[in-house]
């Protein structure tokens, strides 16, 4: 067994036993209280399902585990080494950050035909840092237009992306 590491979904920071306590949904997804309260509705950002974050349901069973995770290999000292990232929208420093997959697929940021055979390594790399330069922390995911839609975390969908524009299977 090793360390778990279990972080909120959303805003991607550590459970914590304050304002950060794991909520579970009636969808059986777990989200921090501060995502909670800050989201304009009770729908569960990941499934969509209508009033699951209605009532703070403490998920304790995931706290629990953490607690005993930090209690045998010791608490996350290393937090503060975690070189943060920044959102593009409130220029706050974020651990990790999301991108809205459909806006970038939508709006042509990020191509879903490619109309050569094979794109350079070179304008490879330049698309995917012009998606790197529009994500998002979070909070602004929560507050903003993006809401309801498809969001991941960027490393992966650059990750997956750069493969699709190289041709790699
Ligand atoms: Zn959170
Ligand atoms: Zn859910
Ligand atoms: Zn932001
Ligand atoms: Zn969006």
């Amino acid at each position: 067994m090793s360390k778990m590491v279990v972080d909120c979904g959303i805003c991607y920071d550590d459970y914590d036993s304050k304002d950060q306590v794991p909520c579970i949904g009636t969808c059986g997804h777990t989200i921090c209280d501060r995502c909670r309260l800050s989201m304009t509705s009770s729908r569960c950002p990941h499934c969509n399902r209508k009033e699951a974050f209605a009532v703070k349901h403490v998920n304790k069973q995931l706290w629990d585990l953490i607690q005993f995770s930090n209690f045998v290999f010791g608490k996350n000292e290393e937090k503060s080494d975690v070189d943060m990232k920044q959102c593009s929208e409130c220029h706050q420093p974020a651990k990790r950050l999301r991108i809205c997959r459909d806006c970038c697929l939508n709006s042509g940021a990020a191509p879903k035909h490619l109309e050569v055979e094979e794109v350079s390594e070179s304008e490879a790399k330049s698309i995917c840092e012009k998606i790197r330069s529009q994500a998002l922390c979070g909070d602004c995911i929560i507050d903003g237009e993006h809401f309801r839609h498809k969001t991941v975390n960027v490393d992966t969908f650059i990750d997956s992306y750069y493969s699709f524009l190289r041709n790699e299977k």
